[in-house]
């Protein structure tokens, strides 16, 4: 019985200590992938910096109208929430909610259209 309890314990003992590797490379996994994603978004920031950079010098565009721009953009989904789009939508046809990922319902295959140029970079 005695035994039984240690044989026990060392078990449980083994499992945790499984349980915290798989922990740690989770985590180191997880700073890798917030690194990446980090370095990107700093690359597309400073695209962006330089296109709207270039577009002031050239045209008679101003920071207002990006506002303006930004703003109306935000809204075609009818939510200013800082995103372009709602990530789930209502499907026009059988009226289902599905994921704005997907070009077709996942129930009735109706077509949900395209984000032009952005299909698979807008979520
Ligand atoms: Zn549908």
């Amino acid at each position: 019985m005695a035994l039984q309890g240690l044989l026990g314990r060392t078990n449980w003992r083994d499992k945790a200590g499984i349980q915290s590797e798989a922990d740690s490379r989770n985590a180191e996994f997880m700073a890798e992938r917030v690194a990446e994603l980090e370095e990107r978004v700093d690359r597309l920031a400073l695209l962006s910096m330089a296109m709207w950079t270039l577009l002031k010098k050239n045209t008679e565009l101003d920071d207002e109208e990006l506002m303006k721009q930004v703003t109306a953009l935000d809204l075609q989904d009818g939510k200013l929430d800082g995103s372009v789009y709602a990530s789930v939508i209502e499907c026009p046809e059988c009226h289902r909610p599905v994921s704005r990922r997907h070009r077709k319902c996942l129930y009735c295959e109706h077509d949900l259209g395209s984000n032009g140029a952005f299909d698979g970079v807008v979520r």
